[in-house]
């Protein structure tokens, strides 16, 4: 890895440091949702269960959710928490629903080496549902770019 590389992911875990020891302080508030793999192959859909259970990608573009701009909030597909809010999405250009801030306590982020380098992948905290992947590349305030699958969310519109 190139030393400038390496610097701007150094930046990366620095700038998640803080939020990651936030998440800890909020862990115990939250009651797990535990099933087994048979019963989340039961009860998501095959794309679904192949992005929030074993860590898939959705194809680019492919999500309705990209170009979501009615306000309301989007809460995992695997459980229902609430992950992020629409005043803090916007388009990345990217081609899969991004956020520059996420409900605070509700995402859990570890390091995911399938790749040559090292990425953060994030997860929804009360499921282990895999989200997407959380980058340093996003607007103010956070500079953050929560990366998600359309398919790991659900959205509720807050004047349905
Ligand atoms: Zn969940």
């Amino acid at each position: 890895m190139q030393r400038r590389q390496f610097l701007r992911f150094g930046a990366l875990f620095a700038t998640l440091g803080p939020i990651s020891f936030g998440l800890q302080a909020h862990h115990s508030q939250i009651v797990p949702v535990t099933y087994s793999r048979e019963e989340w192959r039961q009860r998501l859909t095959r794309s679904q269960f192949k992005i929030l259970r074993d860590e898939g990608t959705e194809r680019p573009f492919s999500s309705s959710l990209n170009n979501e701009k009615r306000q309301g909030v989007y809460h995992c597909a695997g459980c229902d928490l609430a992950l992020f809010k629409s005043e803090n999405k916007y388009d990345s250009g990217t081609g899969w629903p991004s956020f520059h801030t996420a409900i605070t306590g509700h995402i859990e982020t570890k390091p995911d080496k399938s790749l040559f380098y090292t990425r953060t992948e994030y997860h929804c905290a009360r499921c282990g549902g895999h989200q997407g992947h959380v980058f340093d590349d996003g607007p103010k305030p956070t500079g953050l770019r929560w990366c998600n699958n359309g398919l790991a969310l659900r959205f509720k519109p807050a004047n349905p």
